[in-house]
């Protein structure tokens, strides 16, 4: 690697050079890092960012720790360089460009540091975690919110501490093979982080993931939180070259009616939305256009995702009536990823699957982005008034991925529920069977597949929710699909308007 030290005084030149024990390839592109007054007789003029070289004295003394570093910039896709930015300016296409600065490198260095603005570096860390594949080395993203140039700039401890944890072969430290963020106290991964500080030299955070590592006195590196590598040898690193920004980052708000959200849905291009609900998932039921708007869209081909407005936590459609409609119009879970991460993925999704398939692998995680897998199990059944069943069979598969070993809890729901012949105040016992088709009134509730049963009475609402966790844990196998069978005992044929079956499964 050759960046030979142009050494400050003649002292230092004599001195041996320590051997090479890692290599770094830093990437500039930005931000206030490297900023400078934009008149340099006026401090207070806006900041502007300053060229790479102006960095490098601030780089050359990890070199006595035996870390070797080049510093290089973007490249667009004419082959021009891009000018360092305002990560304001920084789009989903400059992401494809360090991908591939990224993979240019790749088999030369130990390690790589992105140094970017603070304002988009979020998007960035969880755009270039999807467009990585296979990857088994570090890649630090680092800022700060003063310049480098500034005496109390938090700069050059965020700068070098990346590079310490890129430079991991020199420094000892565990291999950190993921995008991260590394910023003041805290290593971070990248696609769970969000901005929480303009001001703060703490200015990131994950507020649904712990730290990888924390940065004192010593850099510890949490190992057990840390994705494993890919092995290169088998399964080669490469890059995606290409998203599709035709999506929408959507905030609900107290206020928002169908009309406006339907002018924005109904943008001819846009093909997938970030919809930004309420506490665990909620928009407004009433007026019902609100969902109806809404789900006309995904009709049409738009694949909609609900992630929280809140900074902690996620979202578990059906748990209250507020969301329940989103969720039988299609809208598809977010679980607990955050915002930037989302707006990432769906670019990502849109290009790397078709059809159906978008919505399946969005509720998958993908790079550690989120802490639960769905399995999003949707019977395709409507049954209205003149066709009710006496028993409702109905089979369908969970996505490939589906590992029972990985189930945490697996919940049925039957929505728009109704019986035939039934007395205001009768009682019904309805009886469910996983994996037995033939299941009836007359199966025995001793059966394994005996789910448990749910009374019903005709005042009690239509949506039934039972936790089936035990029992699809006893009688399901991977890679077969999972029967449903849902038996009212008496002679009440059912209606029903939808069947779901939501496995919620460990994410890797
Ligand atoms: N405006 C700057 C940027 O994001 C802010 C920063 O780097 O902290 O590029």
């Amino acid at each position: 690697m050759s960046n030979d030290v142009m050494a400050d005084n003649a002292q230092v030149e004599t001195k041996p050079k320590p051997p090479v024990r890692a290599k770094v390839f830093i990437i500039y592109t930005g931000g206030t890092i490297g900023m400078v007054p934009s008149d340099p007789n006026n401090t207070a003029s806006p900041l502007i960012p300053a060229n790479k070289e102006s960095l490098e004295p601030f780089i050359r003394d990890v070199e006595k720790e035996g870390i070797y570093w080049e510093i290089g910039g973007l490249t667009d896709k004419k082959g021009n360089p891009v000018p360092p930015l305002d990560s304001s300016n920084v789009n989903h296409e400059h992401w494809v460009y360090m991908a591939e600065a990224i993979e240019d490198k790749y088999d030369d260095v130990d390690g790589f540091v992105v140094l970017h603005g603070t304002d988009t570096m979020a998007y960035t860390a969880s755009g270039l975690s999807f467009l990585l594949a296979n990857l088994a080395k570090p890649v630090v993203i680092t800022g700060s919110q003063l310049p480098i140039f500034q005496l109390r700039s938090d700069a050059i401890q965020n700068l070098v501490n990346a590079i310490y944890i890129a430079g991991y072969k020199a420094t000892g430290l565990p291999l950190v093979p993921e995008v991260t963020i590394c910023f003041a106290d805290s290593l971070l991964r990248g696609n769970r982080t969000t901005k929480v500080s303009t001001t703060s030299m703490r200015g990131f955070d994950s507020p649904n993931y712990p730290r990888l590592g924390e940065i004192g006195e010593h850099i510890r590196i949490n190992t057990d939180l840390v994705r494993p590598p890919a092995n290169n040898e088998q399964s080669p690193f490469y890059i995606h070259r290409e998203l599709n920004a035709n999506v929408m980052d959507i905030g609900i708000f107290p206020g928002l009616g169908p009309k406006q959200l339907k002018t924005v849905l109904k943008s001819p291009d846009l093909e997938g939305v970030v919809l930004r609900t309420f506490g665990a998932g909620n928009a407004p039921s009433d007026p019902p256009e609100f969902v109806s708007v809404i789900g006309d869209s995904i009709d049409s081909g738009k694949v909609v995702l609900n992630v929280t407005q809140c900074v902690q936590g996620g979202v578990e459609m059906g748990l209250y009536e507020a969301s329940s409609g989103l969720l039988e119009r299609g809208v598809i879970s977010g679980m607990d990823m955050t915002a930037e991460a989302a707006l990432a993925k769906m670019m990502w999704i849109l290009v790397t699957e078709k059809g159906h398939e978008r919505q399946t692998q969005l509720q998958i995680g993908q790079r550690g982005e989120q802490s639960e897998n769905l399995f999003d199990v949707r019977y395709p059944i409507e049954i209205g008034p003149d066709k009710a069943k006496p028993v409702i069979s109905e089979s369908a598969s969970p996505a490939g991925q589906f590992r029972k070993a990985a189930l945490n809890r697996a919940m049925l729901r039957v929505a728009g529920v109704g019986f035939k012949g039934l007395a205001d105040d009768e009682v019904l016992e309805v009886r469910i069977f996983v994996n037995l088709p033939g299941a009836n009134e007359s199966t025995s509730t001793k059966v394994p597949q005996y789910a448990g049963s749910f009374n019903y009475q005709e005042s009690q609402g239509t949506t039934i929710m039972k936790d089936i966790t035990t029992t699809v844990k006893r009688v399901v196998e991977d890679g077969r699909p999972i029967y449903i069978n849902i038996v009212p005992v008496g002679d009440h044929p059912m209606l029903c308007k939808g069947l779901f079956l939501a496995l919620f499964a460990k994410a890797e």
